[in-house]
């Protein structure tokens, strides 16, 4: 049985288009067959400061994996990429790649490791523009609104 899932792809370090091409690769090879892909979004740190920026994605992928299996390989990834810092006590840093899974099919959970949808997802426009492009009618299982909704709600907050 297959899921569909969104992924957020971003990078701020070293050849970041290719990071992302990599990555991509990666996620091709263990995680399943991209069946949509957004254009490369370029945004400034979000939650701490730095003078690199973010190239962000989003894409689809249709996967077998169980939403634990499917964190533990893209944690694999992340680290096969050289990610080495990981977010400590709400700091962000640089990265070389980050994979968040933002929706699992339309399951809802809460578990230590693992919250779905991504608990920030309908924050952040570095990832809701890239998802409106690639899934604009997609209704968040919690919030039950399209995507396309929450970005334009985002926007006109100004906040962000
Ligand atoms: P961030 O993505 O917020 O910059 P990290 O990539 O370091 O930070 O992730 C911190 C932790 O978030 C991970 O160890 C992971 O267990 C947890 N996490 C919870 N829900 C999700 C999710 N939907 N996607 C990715 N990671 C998640
Ligand atoms: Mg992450």
């Amino acid at each position: 049985m297959t899921h569909l899932v969104y992924l957020s792809l971003g990078t701020n370090l070293g050849n970041k288009e290719e990071n992302l091409r990599t990555a991509m690769t990666l996620i091709e090879e263990q995680v399943g067959t991209i069946t949509s892909q957004s254009a490369l979004y370029a945004s400034t740190p979000w939650g701490f400061n730095s003078e690199n920026t973010f190239l962000n994605n989003a894409i689809s992928v249709e996967t077998s994996l169980t939403p634990e299996e499917l964190l533990s390989t893209t944690q694999r990834i992340e680290h096969t990429l050289g990610r080495t810092h990981k977010s400590v006590d709400g700091q962000y840093s640089d990265r070389l790649i980050d994979i968040d899974i933002l929706l699992y099919d339309d399951v809802v959970m809460h578990t230590p490791s693992l919250t779905l949808p991504h608990p920030l997802m309908h924050r952040r426009l570095f990832v809701l523009e890239p998802l409106s492009e690639i899934a604009p009618t997609m209704i968040h299982p919690l919030l039950q609104k399209e995507i396309t909704t929450l970005c334009n709600e985002l926007k006109a907050e100004g906040t962000c």
